[in-house]
């Protein structure tokens, strides 16, 4: 079917509105940059007062291309509802449009941001549980920072346990920020147990588990470090990062019972993938 012309009357408006159109993202100044290693930084913004977030939402961060387009690429936040900066933790990858960007973007520079914040991956989409599993590979670790310094999940789960997967122990990043979280003024009176499982898969480190974490899944070795048993009827679980791992986890993880979260039935597992990977 042939679309009607626009009436004058139509085209008049539609032009006013193009013209006061709000742009739909804020433009923000990058406040500092920290590198845990030459291509994993943490970026703190500031944060327009009108963004809203959920702990476990990303945000859509735009860079200024050389050719005056803006790269947009989707990050989780990092940093707590209650802060009045936003965090991010992002990996530069290789030969990336956006990375290639950040990797030169310095302090005081700006930074677009989406005023809308995404995502499904937040404690009010699973059914009542007594133990949170944040499984992360990588930077998947930047969503689970902020759920953990949200005072309603201390409140929800009696055990929290953050299992972070990384190469090499250097990339282990925010490692003394979670140790601190427990003590933190709005979680100390909590009851809830933390307990953090790091894992690093290229070298040896003391104290960290050396395999990936669907192997240790497999043969018991994190329930063990974690002193709590992975079961459908108290285990909640959110997996973010590697979308291989997120495969073999889910594979696993419905073998033993446990359902997704749906949008009108909430379930026991919920997962985050940061990038597509071609079907097997
Ligand atoms: C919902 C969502 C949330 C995200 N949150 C984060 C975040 O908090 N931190 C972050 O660093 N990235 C995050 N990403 C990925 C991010 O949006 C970009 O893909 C990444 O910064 C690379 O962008 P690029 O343009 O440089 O390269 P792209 O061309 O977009 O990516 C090229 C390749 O890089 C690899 N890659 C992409 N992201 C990652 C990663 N995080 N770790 C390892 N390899 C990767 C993949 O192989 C991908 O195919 C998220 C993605 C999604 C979908």
């Amino acid at each position: 079917m042939t679309p009607e012309p626009a009436s004058p009357a139509g085209s008049q408006l539609d032009h006013a509105r193009a013209t006061t159109a709000l742009p739909h993202h804020t433009l923000e100044t990058v406040l500092a940059i920290r590198r845990w290693t030459k291509n994993l930084l943490s970026v703190r913004t500031n944060r327009s007062p009108a963004f809203r977030f959920t702990p476990g939402h990303y945000a859509r961060l735009g860079l200024d291309g050389v050719d005056g387009k803006v790269v947009w690429r989707p990050f989780s936040v990092a940093s707590a509802a209650h802060d009045e900066h936003l965090e991010f933790l992002a990996v530069l990858v290789p030969g990336g449009s956006f990375s290639n960007l950040l990797a030169k973007v310095r302090e005081g520079e700006p930074i677009r941001v989406d005023k809308a914040s995404y995502g499904f991956m937040t404690i009010d989409r699973f059914a009542p549980g007594r133990d949170l599993w944040l499984l992360a590979s990588g930077t998947g670790l930047g969503p689970f920072l902020s759920i953990l310094s949200e005072p309603a999940t201390w409140q929800r789960y009696d055990n929290l346990i953050v299992v972070h997967s990384v190469r090499h122990a250097c990339e282990l990043a925010y490692r003394d920020e979670i140790a601190k979280i427990p003590h933190g003024e709005l979680l100390a009176a909590s009851p809830a147990r933390l307990r953090y499982v790091p894992v690093v898969t290229r070298e040896a480190l003391v104290g960290a588990l050396p395999a990936r974490i669907p192997q240790l899944i497999e043969d018991g070795r994190l329930e063990q470090a974690a002193g709590v048993a992975l079961d459908p009827r108290h285990s909640r679980i959110m997996v973010c990062g590697n979308p291989q791992m997120s495969r073999e986890l889910r594979r696993q993880l419905t073998a033993r019972g446990f359902r997704s979260n749906r949008r009108a039935a909430p379930g026991h597992v919920a997962f985050e993938n940061y990038w597509t990977t071609p079907p097997l």
